[in-house]
């Protein structure tokens, strides 16, 4: 079906036009076959804990891929982030972004440290030295920047910063798997980063993540930071916890790094869709990925302009009718949820973060969606951008004709 009239829509009472919702999120999996062989290997073994040998494989070529020393697998992308805290020995403040996913600033509230939120550059969406060096003083002890849409976050700025103040620089990397900076993988930055492979990530590991550094000393504390149990002790650290990938997670991890990038490719041929189709949209804008480095294409970001006929809620609304379950990532931004937006935690004043939380929308990538879904996920878009002012009218007189 294509869109004719307003009565078209779904929003206006029509069926919607895809019969199963369209994710934003990756869900990316391998071939049963495959799965089913690398799990008759953990039941003929009857090992499925502690550092097995698909868990030790997953390391090698996770380090091999991303061009490091170290890669030390955890459960999730969240519990390496605590996990990075103690590594690091981190004490006090660290200074976050508001604009990223809840767990970024929740895993250093749980590792006992107080986030103090600074406001984005309004064209990377990222932190930049310019923006954290007036949040520093001397009761922090480190800065964590997220390479948010897989954007690297500044890490010369940022570098040259914290060593300047003997401080500690660490990356949240769970857009980055497969992102370049300078040419060269994320993965090396800053003191350590931290990757998810949740199944929304373009690595999926069913859960899991894991933490990347060049530092033998921090890896050694990172392995002992994971592990709970005092056998496996490498070098003192503060506090443990059990952050231990398991088998299953890792055959499901090792079988996404076989077909990584015939995933990215994939999702790079749906983001080209969207990108000739989005030349025609007035008040829409794709957010583009950095010209000079790869991109893994996690993330389709639009950004509605405020001279677009269409408000971002109600285009969000119009799409959601249809099935097409795009996403307001990040909305709202973190300094406003609980326990961050309460009296405790002083809301800050992040305009930039405020205006992007109110008008980025994520569209669908990834293992469901095809370039027929694109092509018309562009129509329908096209159809609501032509009648924006007529749907936005409908739309307050409450839907019915
Ligand atoms: C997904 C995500 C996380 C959390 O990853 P998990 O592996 O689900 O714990 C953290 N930070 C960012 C930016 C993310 O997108």
């Amino acid at each position: 079906m294509t869109w004719q009239n307003l009565d078209d829509l779904a929003f206006f009472g029509a069926e919607p036009a895809w019969a199963v919702p369209l994710p934003v999120g990756q869900v990316y999996l391998p071939a049963w076959e495959r799965f089913e062989a690398a799990f008759g290997g953990i039941f003929q073994r009857r090992y499925f804990a502690n550092h097995g040998p698909l868990v030790r494989e997953l390391d090698t070529r996770l380090a091999e891929h991303l061009g490091v020393r170290h890669a030390i697998s955890v459960t999730n992308a969240t519990v390496a982030l605590m996990v990075a805290s103690k590594a690091l020995d981190l004490q006090g403040k660290v200074i976050v972004p508001a604009f990223t996913f809840p767990a970024t600033v929740q895993a250093m509230t749980w590792a006992g440290l107080t986030p103090v939120f600074c406001d984005v550059d309004p064209v990377t969406h990222t932190l930049n030295s310019r923006l954290v060096e007036p949040l520093l003083d001397d009761d922090t002890s480190a800065v964590l920047g997220v390479h948010l849409w897989g954007r690297a976050c500044d890490p010369d700025g940022l570098g040259a910063l914290c060593a300047s103040r003997n401080i500690s620089l660490f990356f949240d990397a769970a857009h980055a798997i497969g992102c370049t900076h300078r040419g060269k993988p994320i993965g090396g930055l800053g003191r350590l980063e931290v990757f998810s492979f949740h199944a929304t990530k373009i690595l999926n590991g069913a859960e899991g993540g894991c933490l990347t550094t060049n530092d033998d000393e921090l890896a050694n504390r990172i392995r002992t930071v994971r592990n709970f149990h005092v056998s496996e002790s490498f070098v003192p650290v503060p506090l443990r916890i059990n952050g231990k990938m398991s088998e299953a997670q890792a055959a499901m991890a090792l079988l996404g790094l076989d077909t990584l990038h015939e995933n990215i490719a994939r999702n790079r041929g749906l983001h080209e869709i969207y990108l000739q189709r989005a030349s025609a949209w007035k008040g829409l804008r794709l957010v583009v990925p950095a010209e000079e480095e790869n991109s893994n294409h996690q993330y389709c970001v639009l950004e509605v302009e405020d001279d677009c006929t269409l408000q971002r809620d109600l285009l969000f609304q119009l799409l959601r009718t249809e099935n097409v379950h795009a996403r307001r990532y990040f909305q709202p931004g973190i300094h406003r949820i609980p326990p961050y937006g309460s009296l405790a935690f002083p809301c800050a004043h992040l305009p930039v973060t405020d205006a992007l939380c109110g008008s980025l929308l994520q569209l669908p990538l990834g293992a469901m969606i095809t370039d027929h879904d694109v092509e018309r996920i562009c129509d329908l878009i096209d159809f609501c951008l032509w009648h924006g002012e007529a749907i936005a009218i409908r739309a307050q007189r409450g839907g019915a004709e």
